[in-house]
């Protein structure tokens, strides 16, 4: 069986072509710059590679530059469209009407359509490469979509709600609904299947660290709580976006800088996280780097205050939990960062954390790592995360109880 896995962005398209005979990626491919210089990347496992800037001025145009490259010409990886045997859409907000993925059919179009809003950058482009490939695809090939939210809806009323007046969640769903779910029952499957325990055994907190981050409590099996918010602004401060802060700054700064609601949202956005207090880079690397010459009061300070936080949350969810088997940590970040991974992790070990500096240095890009420290409690993993395969793992799930 080999199924496509279409990722659509803001102004994005990023696929892959995964063989589940062995879950070996076949091409991996990225659409960027949509709607402006159009740059389009394609990669086969042999090798091959066609990256040139072709203009796309939309994400349909981008589905068919996709597809034509998968099929024809010298990077074609499959000769005929019916060798795709099931597609994977992977959705950002599927609100509260998503708590699983769903084969897509009238209802679940309908159903979208409600919550198409809840991401308003991300849904819709993504609703137009459904809309493609059911044009173009025999009605037979399925289509299933893998909401980032689904994960988190079995959060319980008292961590997905906020401290507003009710009836606005009765009124406009808003709640806590949470990202990177994929992710995070990626990571902490794998968790569990290093740990050769099973999930229901466990209490695990996951950290997707990346230039978006959030974390989740994973409570024998299920996730009971999750940093990101209504929307991915909330929780841990990230490469340019605030994260969790006093709402009343937003109305201060507003009232004080005479800025509208759409300005003041590009400020928390865009400008914000490690790029707002660094004044240098949203990228760690780049503050990593001022670091290490001299320059490096700003970065130390912007990096200090993320990692601060990260342990903030971790500490938050050991209490909700009532204890922790495992620590996992994901993502840009997460997974390349040392030095994040050790300042979460110091003065940890009251609570049975304790990783091993040197093991922590000591990380392979790309390989699966136990930092934990002999003798601690608590087993901490350093696990690249895999979304694209969990979609597949997903689709395939879903075509096969057809
Ligand atoms: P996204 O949220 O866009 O998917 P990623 O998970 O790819 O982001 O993470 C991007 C972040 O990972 C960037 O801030 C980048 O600096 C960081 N990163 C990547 N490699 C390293 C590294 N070796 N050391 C520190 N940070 C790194």
């Amino acid at each position: 069986m080999k199924i496509l896995v279409i990722n659509a962005g803001s102004s994005s398209l990023k696929y892959q072509l995964i063989d589940m005979k062995d879950n070996s990626r076949l091409a991996i491919g990225i659409c960027e710059r949509i709607g402006t210089s159009g740059r389009f990347k394609h990669t086969t496992s042999d090798g091959r590679v066609y990256d040139a800037q072709i203009p796309m001025p939309n994400h349909n145009v981008a589905f068919h530059q996709m597809l034509d490259t998968l099929l024809k010409g010298e990077y074609s990886v499959i000769s005929d469209i019916s060798e795709i045997n099931a597609i994977g859409h992977r959705i950002v907000n599927g609100g509260e009407k998503f708590s699983k993925s769903v084969l897509v059919d009238d209802q679940v179009l309908k159903d979208f359509g409600e919550v198409i809003n809840f991401a308003p950058l991300h849904n819709p482009p993504a609703m137009v490469c459904i809309d493609a490939c059911l044009e173009m695809f025999d009605s037979k090939v399925p289509n299933v979509l893998v909401f980032e939210t689904a994960f988190h809806q079995t959060m319980p009323p008292k961590a997905y709600l906020f401290g507003v007046e009710y009836k606005y969640y009765e009124k406009y769903k808003v709640r806590r609904y949470g990202a990177h779910g994929t992710s995070h029952r990626y990571v902490g499957n794998r968790c569990a299947e290093i740990m050769n325990k099973d999930i229901k055994d466990l209490k695990i907190v996951t950290c997707h660290i990346g230039n978006g981050s959030s974390l989740a409590a994973i409570k024998n099996g299920v996730c009971i709580d999750t940093s990101m918010g209504f929307t991915p602004l909330a929780g841990v401060m990230m490469g340019t976006r605030s994260g969790t802060i006093d709402p009343s700054v937003v109305t201060f700064l507003m009232d004080k800088e005479n800025l509208s609601p759409s300005e003041m949202e590009d400020m928390l956005n865009k400008r914000s996280g490690l790029l707002g207090i660094s004044g240098i880079s949203s990228d760690s690397r780049d503050l990593e780097a001022a670091i290490a010459k001299d320059d490096a009061k700003m970065a130390h300070l912007a990096l200090g205050v993320m990692n601060y936080q990260i342990k903030s949350y971790v500490g938050a969810y050991v209490a909700a939990m009532n204890g922790i088997d495992a620590l996992v940590f994901t993502a840009g970040i997460g997974e390349n960062s040392d030095r994040t991974r050790r300042q979460v992790c110091e003065d940890m070990d009251y609570l049975g954390i304790k990783i091993d500096d040197k093991v922590n240095r000591s990380h392979i890009r790309d390989t699966e790592l136990e930092i934990t420290a002999p003798g601690a409690r608590v087993r901490t993993f350093i696990i690249p995360t895999n979304e694209e395969l969990m979609i597949a793992l997903d689709t395939k799930r879903i075509v096969e109880s057809l």
